[in-house]
């Protein structure tokens, strides 16, 4: 089997090549970095199978990011059998940088020259006859995003496999090719592998290099200094050269229809000197952020029905189907349409399988579990999968437009004062859809105290999962007390976990990870229109995802809860009498803990439901909605009558059956965001952090979640106890800053 490696600059197409070749389903992003993966897959249309491995994007080859060591160590110890290397054609000079390095390894290597399409669009041309004939090696037209001619690369990647490939180098002429030249005879002596690489490595006096060669490191300085004269610090005098000589020989190669890309350009540039505006870049995020939730969760779209009175009068006038999916108190957005449709048909089912079953003439406690247990959890769960993918539609084309990795740059400066860079952000923004990916994506963060403090903090911008439990409450509570608007709450909670986030952070900057972020290099790309076809498998991606836990650890969850609820310890149906259940009797023993929260032993005789869906959202964030779907069906007798949306109405049966308060139902809120996420984000943070300090992270969750919702509870049942915490805090800061001080003079004296 051949194994051909994809290597480039961040953002040249390899993961969209990567995905033409394989037809993986690998996201594509516009972020420098995304790639930190080794992304391996197979191309079929060869005689024989082909592994391709998707490498980190890298500028070089030298040891400073965890992208270039692990590309550079792929390279040499897996001896791929090509390389392909992909050049963006827009940014020729730059992306050729990296070829004139691989060239100096003995590895067969081809160039693929992507973006032509946007070469074409602009009226640029690259003649590729001739820069071929200049680097020695093919070169291939192609575009990954349109898979044009992609499969001739392939072929001339094949044919140039079983050719043995010598390294070269474009600095031989250089005022530093003779100290190359002598390095590369004493490699060869030493009968090392790919010995001119090994040789410009050493002169430019790489740290892995002069670890591996003591002896020859020293013997080349003291020819540098003897021979080469002008040569003060090597590694830039070999970066130099690289540049001159593709100036001088390939940047030929491309003829520019100037005004064109001038325009082009300047037409990014016009964009961003609005969006990203000094002081106004944040807040237009900001609204562009409100924007996209009052698309995604909104019943009264525009606020018409608010603003033009006879219209939302209209629009609720009661009617058939249509009314219910496309109006409510106004025009509703897309994402509730959608919400309301799925609602329907999943509410269609449910029915169905009632009907099936009683006509089969199965037993109320099989009609129980299936449509109570197991159907009630997983219909709740996946109404909202709609206004997931809405969501996240939204959130792939500010990726993949190219603003995405703009905001992280105007927010670089603000996360320093928080101890990270720039780069936290996109885990964090990740984290809106799955904490999982998220904390695997802190891998693309050099600096480990930053990486953890990061970490730690994904699970509080809130995930898909949780949206259910968001929008299910905020529905109920605007259902309840007539005010109020959903999106508006929404919006609130996720602020919420913002600041919640911000905060911790700070606190860990000063006092467990005290230092400063890691610099924070990128180039920002041309604004692009992002291609369908990503998007939607990007969001197939999601749905999958969804669906398959909503079948497998939903519906196993929801039988279990359905059997501790309607059971009791003696092994007999309870049949109705929730109270004397095992669940109930496990939740009362937990219920206490949770009194400072608002859902404990303040409430009413079924109280328990809320610790018990606050246990079982350990397993899937959507277990808490799920629970409370189960959980409902079997408290009929406190059911409220009407139709109410799938969720919403579980919420209410909940109010119902327990009295709790409003606020109560945020803290509850809170305290779902911002505790211990689910097992499989558990097990990620496990994976991406040591032990040590794993066990911490765990309880820092606990902790802070536990204090914000019962700060939550106090302050809005009680306002004055504001004081109280303002006090509490008060104090805080100053222990922090006595502590810093003492650690500065410590610091100072040593
Ligand atoms: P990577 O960082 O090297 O993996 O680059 P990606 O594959 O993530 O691509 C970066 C961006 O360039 C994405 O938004 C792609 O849609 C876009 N892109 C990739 N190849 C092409 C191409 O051939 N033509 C155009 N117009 N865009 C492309
Ligand atoms: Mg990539």
């Amino acid at each position: 089997m051949l194994t051909f490696a994809l290597a480039g600059n961040p953002n040249s197409g390899k993961t969209t090549l990567f995905n033409a070749l394989t037809g993986s389903t690998a996201h594509v992003g516009n972020w420098p970095g995304v790639t930190v993966d080794k992304r391996v897959g197979t191309y079929k249309k060869s005689h024989t199978p082909i592994d391709i491995v998707d490498l980190p994007g890298i500028y070089s080859l030298s040891p400073y990011t965890p992208e270039e060591v692990i590309a550079r160590n792929f390279l040499l110890n897996e001896s791929p059998d090509c390389i392909i290397n992909i050049v963006d054609a827009t940014n020729l000079e730059r992306n050729l940088y990296l070829t004139t390095q691989l060239m100096e390894l003995d590895v067969p290597l081809v160039v693929a020259l992507n973006m032509t399409d946007v070469l074409d669009k602009r009226g640029d041309t690259i003649d590729v006859r001739s820069l071929e004939k200049r680097i020695g090696l093919p070169v291939i037209e192609i575009s990954a995003l349109r898979a044009t001619n992609v499969d001739e690369l392939m072929q001339r990647a094949v044919k140039s496999v079983g050719a043995k490939r010598k390294g070269v180098s474009v600095l031989r002429e250089s005022a530093i090719g003779s100290a190359i030249a002598n390095a590369e005879i004493a490699l060869k002596l030493k009968e090392v592998e790919a010995p001119l690489f090994h040789a410009v490595k050493l002169v430019e006096k790489d740290e892995l290099e002069v670890k591996a060669h003591p002896q020859e490191a020293k013997a080349v300085e003291a020819f540098i200094l003897e021979n080469c004269v002008g040569v003060e610090d090597a590694e830039a005098t070999i970066a130099d050269a690289r540049y001159k000589y593709i100036t001088a020989h390939f940047s030929s190669t491309l003829t520019r229809a100037r005004k064109q890309a001038y325009d082009e350009l300047s037409k990014s540039d016009k964009v961003d000197k609005v969006l990203t505006h000094k002081w106004a870049g944040i807040p237009i995020f900001l609204v562009i952020l409100f924007a996209i939730f009052h698309f995604t969760f909104s019943e009264d779209l525009l606020y018409l029905g608010a603003l033009i009175k006879p219209f939302g009068e209209w629009c609720g006038v009661e009617g058939g189907i249509a009314k219910g999916v496309f109006f409510s108190g106004g025009l509703n957005s897309p994402g509730v349409m959608l919400f309301n449709a799925v609602e329907l048909l999943t509410g269609k089912i449910g029915e169905l399988l009632g009907v099936g079953l009683t006509a089969l003439g199965a037993n109320d406690v099989l009609i129980g579990l299936v449509c109570d247990g197991a159907w009630g959890g997983v219909a709740g769960v996946l109404s909202f999968l709609p206004q997931i993918l809405v969501l996240f539609l939204f959130f792939s084309i500010l990726e993949d437009s190219g603003y995405m990795a703009r905001v992280a740059f105007m927010l670089d400066r603000l996360f320093r004062r928080f101890g990270v860079s720039g780069r936290a952000f996109m885990p964090m923004i990740m984290g809106f859809g799955c904490s999982v990916p998220a904390m695997i994506n802190t891998r693309t963060m050099a600096d480990e105290r930053e990486r953890t403090a990061t970490l730690r903090v994904i699970p509080f911008f809130s995930c898909g999962a949780k949206m259910p439990i968001l929008l299910a409450i905020a529905g109920a509570i605007v259902e309840k007390t007539g005010v109020g608007n959903a999106d508006i709450i929404t919006y609130s909670m996720y602020l919420l976990g913002v600041l919640v986030a911000l905060a911790s952070l700070l606190i860990m900057r000063n006092t467990t990870m005290r230092g400063d972020a890691s610099p924070f290099i990128m180039e920002l790309p041309a604004y692009h229109m992002p291609g369908a076809k990503n998007l939607v498998l990007h969001l197939w991606d999601k749905a999958k995802h969804f669906i398959q836990k909503a079948f497998t650890i939903i519906v196993a969850s929801c039988i279990i809860v359905w059997f501790l609820s309607n059971f009791g310890w003696n092994w007999k149906y309870v049949n109705g009498a929730m109270q004397t259940s095992i669940l109930a009797s496990l939740g009362q023993l937990i219920q206490p803990l949770f009194t400072p929260l608002g859902f404990g032993a303040q409430l009413g005789a079924n109280g328990w439901v809320f610790a018990v869906a606050a246990i079982t959202g350990l397993i899937a964030k959507e277990d808490v909605i799920a629970t409370f779907g189960t959980l409902a069906g079997c408290l009929i007798g406190f059911a409220v009558g009407g139709e109410y949306e799938e969720g919403v109405g579980e919420v209410l049966t909940m109010i119902n059956a327990t009295g709790i308060t409003n606020v109560g139902l945020i803290a509850f809120i809170a305290f779902n965001m911002l505790t211990i996420p689910c097992f499989a984000a558990v097990a990620a943070a496990r994976g991406e952090i040591g032990k040590g300090k794993f066990k911490w992270t765990l309880l820092f969750w606990l902790v802070t979640s536990y204090l914000v919702s019962t700060m939550v509870y106090t302050i809005g049942s009680w306002w004055w106890t504001a004081f109280i915490w303002a006090a509490v805090v008060a104090v805080a800061v100053c222990i922090i800053i006595a502590y810093n001080k003492k650690a500065d003079k410590k610091a100072s004296k040593n």
